[in-house]
């Protein structure tokens, strides 16, 4: 029998007048992609993407004639946002894939779903729905589904030879949707390995979202460790070790701290992923500071007073997963006692007898000492 899909997301009016400015005009619409894919699968719909046969410029034409607000995002991929009571919806024109030199695929648009449904990634992926939410499943992807099976459509060799990017999808996929019990699709995995090489022809940006969000699974060890064994890990970051990141996963659920893709990165280490993965500076930094923490003697209360509450808990995580040991008796309360610890002394209590770098070392010197004292010893003892 054919699944219908009954979610909040598909019922709503802001999605029935999507649909319907499409089908009015005598279109078809139907939903793709995650958001069937996660609705089957009982998983939360963040966005909802709509694919039919009308070409941008008509999907522009309906919009405004039923009122809603089109934006252009990516005309050239034949995509327009249409925003509906201010929730964004991907309408994307049916394409289909015509070969052209090599094995490289060159995009043009299309009529058929079943054309659509073939330039696809994986099947899970290739699945569509009605306005009523019947679904459409061209491909036979609903068994994959049902089994959490990451499967490419077509050959998969051919496939990821199209687009590299697909072997970081095939692994971040299985790590999201993909049954543990059963591991990896054999075929699949093995294709990855061979075409690995392909990976340090993509960009960096498509490296670093794509590693970002495998990392921001519940559990991503499965698959990363997989990634290292086929040698992808290495390609995306060099250096990068995926022992210690089960233990941190363990230890995340272990202390109920929601996972963190920067621990998580920085509990593989490998050489410049800020670089690697063009990570904001500012996650640039946590994950430096967690990776260097991680692997120095500090204790939880000086991480939680040199690089506040968080980034201490990360590091203390970190640290025991590296380790293979409990994190410290007592830890939540010293990374709280650090975190509100505030030095005494101030760099005018030094002055003027000294100044410039003698007084940032004779400070750091008091520092140092207040910090072993347990932030015990006040103003008067340090400068004594
Ligand atoms: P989520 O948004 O939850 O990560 P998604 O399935 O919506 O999952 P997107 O990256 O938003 O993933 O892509 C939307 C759909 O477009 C996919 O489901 C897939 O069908 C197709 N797709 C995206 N990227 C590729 C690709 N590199 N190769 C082939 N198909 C792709
Ligand atoms: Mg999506």
């Amino acid at each position: 029998m054919t699944p219908r899909i009954t979610d909040d997301w598909l019922t709503r009016p802001e999605t029935r007048a999507v649909t319907r400015a499409l089908t009015d005009g005598g279109n078809r619409a139907l939903f793709v992609g995650g958001c069937v894919r996660n609705a089957l699968m009982g998983h939360p719909v963040s966005d909802v993407d709509v694919a039919t046969d009308a070409r941008p410029e008509r999907v522009v034409e309906l919009a405004a004639a039923a009122g809603l607000k089109a934006v252009p995002t990516g005309i050239d991929h034949g995509t327009i946002t249409v925003v509906s009571g201010h929730l964004p919806y991907e309408v994307t024109t049916f394409r289909r894939d015509v070969e052209t030199f090599g094995r490289h695929a060159t995009v043009v648009f299309g009529d058929s779903l079943e054309d659509d449904a073939a330039r696809r990634d994986f099947t899970m992926n290739a699945l569509y729905a009605d306005p009523e939410g019947t679904v459409i499943d061209p491909l036979s992807g609903l068994p994959d589904v049902i089994a959490r099976r990451v499967r490419f459509v077509g050959d998969p060799a051919a496939r990821i030879a199209e687009d590299y990017l697909r072997i970081l999808r095939f692994f971040r996929f299985h790590a999201h949707y993909g049954n543990a019990q059963d591991g990896l699709d054999a075929e699949g995995l093995s294709a990855c390995a061979e075409a690995a090489e392909g990976i340090d022809g993509l960009s960096r940006e498509r490296i670093g979202a794509e590693m970002r969000k495998l990392l921001s699974a519940r559990d991503p060890a499965p698959s990363v460790a997989a990634m290292a064994s086929a040698g992808v890990l290495s390609r995306v970051l060099p250096g990068a070790d995926a022992k210690a990141l089960a233990p941190l996963v363990h230890l995340e659920s272990l202390y109920e701290l929601g996972p963190d893709w920067r621990c998580r990165l920085a509990v593989l280490g490998g050489s410049e992923p800020a670089d690697r993965l063009r990570l904001s500076r500012q996650d640039a930094k946590l994950v430096e500071t967690i990776g260097a923490a991680a692997r120095d003697g500090a204790g939880a209360a000086e991480l939680a007073y040199r690089h506040g509450k968080e980034a201490a808990t990360l590091a203390l995580l970190a640290r025991s997963a590296l380790t293979g040991t409990a994190p410290p008796e007592g830890w939540h309360a010293e990374v709280a006692r650090g975190a509100r610890a505030e030095f005494p002394v101030r760099a005018a209590d030094l002055m003027p007898e000294l100044n410039g770098p003698a007084l940032g070392k004779r400070l750091s010197e008091i520092e140092a000492r207040w910090i072993a004292s347990g932030f015990t010893l006040d103003r008067a003892a340090l400068l004594r």
